[in-house]
């Protein structure tokens, strides 16, 4: 262990990011200041992810996070890839040799319930309503104005500042960061519905619709997702149940962007600040989640330097992934589907591409976090 960092640290943003960062940094010892724009954690019904993945369970073992996510959260046993309803591939998570199952499902919200929880027995907890709203200085002495919810504002010169604030990142803007990458044409939708009984939350399922693709996920046990690049989606769900209520929709548009480097001086991004990427493959959080470990890790080595170098090649492997990915589900071209449709059945048979596959749904295709032996 490197000498602990005595220096002020400011954290804006408490998203799943930021609250990993102030609980990994209080379990080291080191204080953080934590604020959020937001009133309040996500609200579990609007909760974006849901996957919680293998190498997320590794690193918030030491915290103890893993085990209350563990208590709460639902295996996902199977991956199902079908075709206008027409079933093409199975993938049986169970054959998968790690510690965790590759993915869990948790609301996003609820995992940040716990992350606070944690966070709480530290005497620590986000200043909410609180938003940085500008920034002068430069990166190496960072000063930032802060608008509380009473309308008094307050200037805070941290020693540290971490831009944890979201794809629409005020730090990264203000210091200059690039964020250099490009928007997709396709348009995601999405609808939760709550059912009138219990259903089965044990698989993922992925329907071609060609063109187009209708996902269907667990949210809880009784409440399944629809993710879709269709607009009229909802008219094709064949509910498992009598509906009790629509939940949450919403629609996204994605973006492929990451920044070019993750510090200069004494200003460091992570999460969506630093990346945005399809929810393709559930990596958005995770990678958030283990970009603040790093972080906290290093900066409790006195080696935050080396931030950016490290994590970097972890960001372009996901986004690398989750682009193919997102091609490969929006196909539209007939050929290509049809094409699509043909080749699809023979990964029942090719063990090898099944491991790879729940190898990146594990998280575990980016360097292994080194202060934790044997980590997959
Ligand atoms: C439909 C959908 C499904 C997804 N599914 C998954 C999944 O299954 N698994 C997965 O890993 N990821 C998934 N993601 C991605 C995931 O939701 C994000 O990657 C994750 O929320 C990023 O966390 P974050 O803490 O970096 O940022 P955010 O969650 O956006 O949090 C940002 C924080 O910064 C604060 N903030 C913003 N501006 C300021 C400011 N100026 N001053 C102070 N505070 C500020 C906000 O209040 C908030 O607290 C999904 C995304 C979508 C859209």
């Amino acid at each position: 262990m490197g000498e602990r960092s005595e220096k002020s640290i400011l954290i804006a943003g408490a998203g799943p990011t930021g609250l990993t960062l102030a609980l990994e940094l209080a379990r080291r010892g080191v204080l953080s200041r934590l604020i959020a724009k937001a009133s309040s954690p996500t609200p579990t019904h609007e909760s974006r992810a849901l996957g919680v993945n293998a190498r997320t369970l590794t690193l918030l073992e030491a915290s103890g996070v893993s085990a209350m996510i563990l208590a709460k959260a639902r295996r996902l046993t199977k991956f199902k890839i079908l075709a206008a309803g027409k079933p093409l591939v199975t993938i049986e998570t169970e054959t998968f040799r790690s510690r965790y199952c590759p993915i869990q499902i948790l609301p996003q919200g609820e995992t940040e319930r716990l992350l606070l929880q944690k966070l709480s027995s530290f005497g620590i907890a986000p200043e909410w309503s609180t938003e940085l709203t500008a920034l002068s200085g430069d990166g190496k002495k960072p000063v930032v104005t802060l608008q509380h919810a009473d309308g008094r504002t307050e200037t805070v010169a941290p020693d540290m500042l971490v831009g944890a604030d979201g794809a629409h990142s005020a730090v990264r803007k203000a210091f200059g960061f690039a964020f250099p990458g490009n928007a997709i044409d396709s348009r995601f939708f999405l609808a939760d519905y709550r059912y009138a009984q219990p259903v089965d939350t044990s698989f993922i399922e992925m329907n071609f619709l060609n063109p187009g693709v209708l996902g269907r996920l667990p949210v809880s046990e009784d409440t399944m997702r629809y993710l879709s690049t269709v607009e009229d989606f909802e008219t094709r769900i064949d509910h498992p149940a009598m509906v009790q209520e629509r939940t949450w929709s919403s629609e996204f548009s994605i973006s492929f962007r990451h920044v070019e480097t993750m510090n200069r001086g004494n200003v460091f991004l992570a999460g969506d600040a630093a990346h945005v990427h399809s929810p393709a493959g559930a990596r958005g959080m995770n990678l958030g989640i283990e970009d603040a470990c790093w972080l906290a890790f290093l900066i409790s080595e006195s080696r935050e330097r080396e931030y950016s170098d490290l994590r970097m090649p972890a960001v372009k492997t996901v986004l690398k992934d989750t682009r193919r990915n997102t091609a490969f589900i929006t196909l539209k071209n007939p050929a290509l589907t049809g094409l699509r449709s043909l080749l699809l059945p023979l990964v029942n048979h090719m063990p090898g591409l099944t491991t790879a596959f729940l190898h990146n749904a594990a998280g575990q295709d980016t360097p292994p976090p080194p202060w934790i032996p044997g980590a997959q």
